[in-house]
């Protein structure tokens, strides 16, 4: 081991291994893993090391095929067997909701070129003879389904990592961590001090000391986990190829074939936390004793549907812990506030995203820049909350029983809940709202006015609380809609330095005083790195506003991209408001004469224009108020101190409900929004997209010089790009959208769905699709979108069906 390193990996799992490796594929070989024991020594060795591609994030989805499709690469180039077999593997469903589902399911994975398929029970019995066909009606097969070895597949990325330069140290646990004077961290080891210039964190079963050593909290915690071994089983015995793997969705057990065995492994619903805090220093490499009484109710489900394991002999139990987040996906990337210091932990699913995991890393550290959209996975995705033990326990506990449950667009899930409240939480609650939650914090999303009893059953179709979206649509376009804006994050950004700073992070010019922008920000390929808006309250004082759970994210842009000499001299200060300040968004026609009722100040239009702002008494509060809205309604964000936010509630109900004003939650607001085709971070803004495939390059400021992304993007100036951003109807009168399902002309695929609802004032269910250029330019004919798995005839909207020429929105 050297004394220096460009980077030091911490563990040698699937994880560490596959970040050394593709660290030395983009040419940096200055660096070391650094493992504790042997290789495999955490979770990895006792993987039953399954992999596929399906994952209910797309872009998490498309890592997991780069992953499946990098083992015989890596084969080849190690010279190390990674025991890769790959018969696919059948979901099925034993249930029509279930069946509904993985049609729905298939058509989006149709999007993502993944090319699973649904097949009929007589063709799983047929691939499958141990699985009874009482009750199936069918599944989805996934061609890249199959298993590897844990040890070759882990060997094969150290040697291949080796060859190309890299050092592996083993049996040499790190001890501590502290940031080194001249930057980067000193490493104490077991053999011994270490500088790196970077230091990623893949400790798995570890991790949430190993953050500990820095002082981070990584909301993340080990769980149990069984699998059985079974001697053979004469139905395989017969066969001359290996049978598909089984994942039973409604039975809690996945099957894949094990020599002439089979594997069985269990989510049960009842599931154990062990070691919340991170596995002992000591932990060899042992399994737990197993607990077959707790999931004796799943593993009988997985006998009724493979009865062949009723008598078959059990070669081995396996109880093993591994890593899980509150949503299940990993923690990658910079860390927050801690520069070069990396997080790459948190995996549950290894071999289907452990090469990923390496390329995402590798690619941020060499390039500055991931590649891809990988916020699924982000690391910045969770904010300090997430990290509570409990919380961490319920979320996770959640996520893993209901590992093969399928959710519904309307559901909202219990875990960790209530946690953050905004003061008029109680209120809202007692007018009927029901809560959904962002990054924490309780949102509503509709009133179920008067209806104290009212439940919404889970449903992939329209749901029952659609008429209570209906009246809040209605009330917006004909009075007011007031909504809790809470989930919005604000930033104050302030100094002598904040004009010129902002001017070169935001792609748009700054407004003047009083004034409010639009202000897209680019990464430097020239891609979206956000869709904020900015308002100057003074010189040298400026509000951000973007997507509440972006917080860290964002943050982590905004540090990275401060010069040093703004943070030596303090000229640049960047405070974060999205606690301490809350808003409502007050909407509709009526919005000027109940907000006029509650204020001295002027608030025609010719005192406060169109995207203007003003500081004035709102009620018994002093707010700042915006004229803008995200309805297409004439309306104002009225924020205040959070302390105050229950009071501006009061008042604006006060005033608002003689006027026919409703409380509206997210679900109407959606609804508005796609009337006026109005994107929104994450579904229609992200940062695989471009400025000019999405709209946004029309605020883009060309001229006012240099800024983040800039020359990229003028490159795309003027250029067709291959898809852009429309807005469809759909003929359907049952089900909307749910997201992005694919997009046909005359039965060809041409782009896909980005978010969709029921326009409830212009009677017609609406969606946001990226659409070939191409398909556009011949007039977008024969357009359909597959709902539900079913194909339904579909509109180009040329012309918004709200309000076309924005009249109300500036009235
Ligand atoms: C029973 C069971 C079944 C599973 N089945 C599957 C499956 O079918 N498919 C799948 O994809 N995944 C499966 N998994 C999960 C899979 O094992 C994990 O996703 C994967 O192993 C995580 O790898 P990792 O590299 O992140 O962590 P780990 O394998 O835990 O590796 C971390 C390494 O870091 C080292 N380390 C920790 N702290 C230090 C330190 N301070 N200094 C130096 N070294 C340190 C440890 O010794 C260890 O070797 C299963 C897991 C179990 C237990």
């Amino acid at each position: 081991m050297k004394t220096h390193y460009r980077v030091v990996v911490i563990g040698g799992g699937i994880v560490g291994t596959s970040i050394l490796y593709h660290l030395t594929r983009k040419g940096w070989t200055d660096i070391a893993l650094i493992e504790r024991a042997e290789l495999t020594a955490g979770s990895t060795w006792h993987a039953a090391a399954g992999f596929h591609a399906l994952n209910a994030d797309p872009n998490v989805a498309a890592l997991q095929t780069y992953t499946i499709n990098l083992y015989r690469e890596i084969e080849k180039e190690s010279g190390q067997s990674v025991g890769m077999h790959m018969p696919g593997g059948y979901s099925i469903a034993t249930s029509p909701q279930r069946w509904e589902w993985l049609q729905a399911e298939s058509a989006i994975y149709e999007t993502l070129g993944i090319g699973a398929r649904l097949v009929t029970p007589e063709e799983i019995v047929a691939e499958c003879p141990i699985v009874a066909p009482e009750g199936l009606l069918g599944g989805l097969f996934d061609p890249h389904e199959g298993a590897v070895d844990p040890h070759g597949t882990t060997h094969a990325f150290a040697i291949a990592a080796r060859q190309r330069g890299a050092d592996v140290v083993l049996r040499n646990r790190v001890l501590a961590i502290a940031p080194h004077p001249g930057g980067g961290w000193r490493l104490e080891t077991e053999q011994g001090p270490v500088i790196a210039e970077h230091v990623v964190n893949a400790a798995g079963l570890w991790a949430r000391r190993v953050g500990n050593m820095v002082g981070l909290d990584l909301p993340l915690t080990p769980m149990s986990h069984h699998y059985l071994i079974t001697e053979d089983l004469p139905a395989l015995l017969a066969m001359d190829h290996e049978m598909p793997c089984v994942t039973d969705l409604e039975g809690f057990t996945y099957l894949q074939q094990e020599r002439k065995g089979v594997i069985l492994g269990v989510y049960e619903r009842d599931p154990r936390h062990w070691k919340v805090e991170g596995a002992d220093w000591d932990y060899g490499m042992d399994l737990l004793p197993e607990d077959i009484d707790r999931i004796a109710p799943e593993l009988s489900i997985g006998f009724e549907r493979f009865p062949c394991l009723q008598d078959a002999g059990i070669r081995k139990w396996v109880n093993g812990a591994f890593t899980f987040t509150p949503d299940g996906n990993p923690l990658v990337g910079p860390v927050p506030g801690l520069k070069h210091f990396w997080s790459a932990c948190g995996c549950m699913s290894g071999f289907s995203q452990g090469g990923a995991i390496g390329l995402v890393i590798a690619n941020w550290m060499v390039d500055g820049d991931p590649g891809m959209d990988i916020f699924g996975m982000d690391v910045a995705r969770y904010g300090a909350f997430a990290s509570n033990d409990r919380y961490l326990r319920d979320t996770t506990a959640q996520f893993y029983r209901r590992r093969f449950v399928m959710a519904y667009p309307n559901e909202e899930l219990p875990a960790g809940r209530p946690l953050k409240m905004t003061p008029s939480y109680d209120a809202q609650a007692a007018a009927g709202a029901r809560f959904g939650v962002v990054w924490g914090t309780e949102s509503p999303q509709y009133y179920a006015t008067n209806e104290p009893d009212f439940v919404d059953p889970p449903s992939a179709r329209r749901a029952d609380c659609h008429r209570f979206v209906a009246a809040e649509v209605a009330a917006t376009r004909s009075a007011a809609g007031l909504l809790d804006a809470g989930v919005y994050a604000r930033y104050e950004v302030t100094g002598r330095g904040a004009a010129a700073w902002l001017d070169g992070l935001l792609a748009n010019s700054l407004p003047t005083e009083g004034r409010v922008r639009l202000a897209p920000m680019l990464a430097p390929s020239g891609k979206l790195m956000g869709d904020l808006t900015v308002a100057r309250l003074g010189p040298e004082q400026f509000w951000l506003v973007g997507s509440y759970y972006l917080q860290e994210w964002h943050q982590r842009w905004f540090h990275e991209h401060l010069p040093a000499n703004a943070v030596a001299s303090g000229s640049v200060q960047i405070t974060n408001l999205s606690e301490s300040w809350l808003a409502f968004s007050l909407s509709g026609p009526k919005s000027r004469e109940i907000l006029a009722a509650l204020t001295r100040a002027d608030v025609s239009t010719a005192a406060l224009p169109f995207l203007g702002i003003s500081r004035m008494d709102v009620g018994p509060t002093q707010a700042v108020v915006v004229r803008m809205s995200l309805t297409g309604e004439l309306g104002y964000e009225i924020t205040v101190p959070a302390a105050q936010q229950r009071a501006l509630w009061q008042a604006l109900m006060a005033a608002g409900t003689p006027q026919g004003m409703l409380p509206i939650g997210m679900r109407a607001q959606d609804s508005l929004r796609l009337e006026k085709a109005y994107g929104v971070w994450s579904l229609e803004f992200a940062p695989s997209y471009t400025p000019a495939m999405s709209g946004l390059d029309k605020f883009i400021a060309w001229d006012k010089g240099e800024f983040i992304g800039r020359a990229a993007a003028l490159q795309q100036r003027g250029k067709t790009p291959d898809q852009q951003l429309v807005l469809l109807s759909i003929d359907s009168h049952d089900a909307d959208v749910l997201g992005r399902e694919p997009v046909f002309s005359a039965g060809e695929r041409v782009g896909f769905v980005t978010s969709g609802t029921y326009g409830h004032h212009v009677k017609q269910s609406l969606a946001l699709a990226y659409v070939d250029s191409a398909c556009l330019a011949a007039g977008a004919k024969d357009l359909s979108v597959a709902i539900i798995g079913q194909p339904r005839p579909a509109r180009w909207l040329r012309e918004l069906p709200y309000d076309p020429k924005g009249t109300r929105l500036r009235a």
